[in-house]
């Protein structure tokens, strides 16, 4: 329909084959990085946050919530989570069997828990999460910028059509200039749709948050934190994106030679948090001193310190909770 709108309206070769160009390439972008998105498969939860079988059967029968948050608090001591409930307690799900990893949720249509969930999205039919977050703002952006090229380059033959539809200058020949006004006002209302979505997802890199944690922020040992995983917007930002910058706008694994489930920085399972988070690892001092440090340098020093402190037979992530601490709540779910 482009095609033969800019064939019948456009008169200039030099500006056709700009417009043809431009159009084909923003396309072919968008369309890679939404394939992207739609089709990379979720990144499974690592097996060590599994509740095995008899400690399953532990819990069933547990007869109090005491009970039950004293196995899971036994079962995660050498876990890297540092998430709670909001009752303080360890977070499980009951339906995978397993203790949550920080960030992660529980996709009642994945039917499974998915790493760094942002939000289920039917417009891709599938999670928007750690393993995808990346090609999902590429095509948000690339959808953008193919709508505001489509209604930037049509803008002077929709306003040339109404000039003749109102005045007596010229004549309407042939259906382009129909197509033309159609292109105009679909591409305008995706653009001011998209702009919204786009530009609100920019926010919550820079403060790393995803959209569950801005509606609900995350809960730590010390209470809730909505900056919790914020570690600087540069920082924030490669978290998501990547440490190559010639890969940035690419929806391509963001960084080679590493293994293909590094979708974005780290390991989607252990994410730099505040060192008042920490239970003991003073890894950071404040947001404002990570600023020139690397995402992936921080992440290896906060997983660097959990082995260590594992290996010398050491709680990471602070003393046993109490037993009259409030219980882990089994149906958390998204
Ligand atoms: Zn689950
Ligand atoms: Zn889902």
């Amino acid at each position: 329909m482009c095609f033969q709108s800019v064939s019948d309206t456009i008169e200039s070769y030099v500006q056709k084959a700009f417009y043809l160009f431009f159009f084909h390439i923003l396309f072919l972008i968008f369309l890679w990085s939404y394939w992207q998105t739609v089709f990379t498969e979720l990144v499974p939860i690592p097996d060590m946050f599994k509740v095995p079988a008899v400690e399953m059967e532990k819990l069933q029968q547990a007869q109090s919530e005491e009970a039950q948050s004293a196995i899971l608090e036994r079962l995660a001591q050498d876990l890297p989570v540092t998430n709670r409930t909001v009752r303080g307690a360890i977070r499980f799900c009951d339906k995978c069997q397993l203790i949550k990893p920080d960030r992660a949720h529980h996709c009642s249509v994945c039917r499974q828990c998915v790493l760094k969930m942002d939000h289920h999205c039917p417009w891709v039919n599938n999670c928007v999460a750690y393993h995808n977050y990346k090609f999902f703002m590429l095509f948000l952006m690339y959808a953008l910028l193919y709508c505001v090229f489509i209604g930037a380059t049509s803008l002077q033959y929709f306003i040339h059509f109404w000039k003749i539809w109102f005045g007596d200058q010229g004549e309407l020949d042939g259906m382009g200039k129909f197509h033309l006004l159609f292109l105009f006002c679909v591409s305008l209302m995706f653009a001011v749709s998209l702009n919204s979505l786009f530009f609100y997802h920019c926010y919550l890199i820079l403060h790393n948050r995803s959209t569950l944690e801005a509606f609900r922020p995350p809960m730590f040992r010390m209470g809730k934190d909505k900056d919790g995983f914020s570690i600087g917007k540069y920082n924030n930002f490669q978290e998501v994106f990547g440490d190559n910058g010639r890969l940035w706008c690419l929806p391509v694994f963001t960084r080679g030679g590493i293994p293909t489930a590094c979708f974005s920085l780290g390991d989607g399972v252990i994410y730099p948090v505040r060192s008042q988070h920490q239970g003991g690892l003073n890894t950071y001092n404040s947001m404002g001193s990570t600023q020139n440090r690397s995402p992936l340098d921080d992440m290896s020093l906060v997983a660097e310190a959990t082995i260590l402190a594992l290996g010398a037979g050491t709680a990471v992530l602070g003393p046993t909770v109490e037993a009259n601490e409030p219980l882990v709540n089994q149906t958390e779910t998204v």
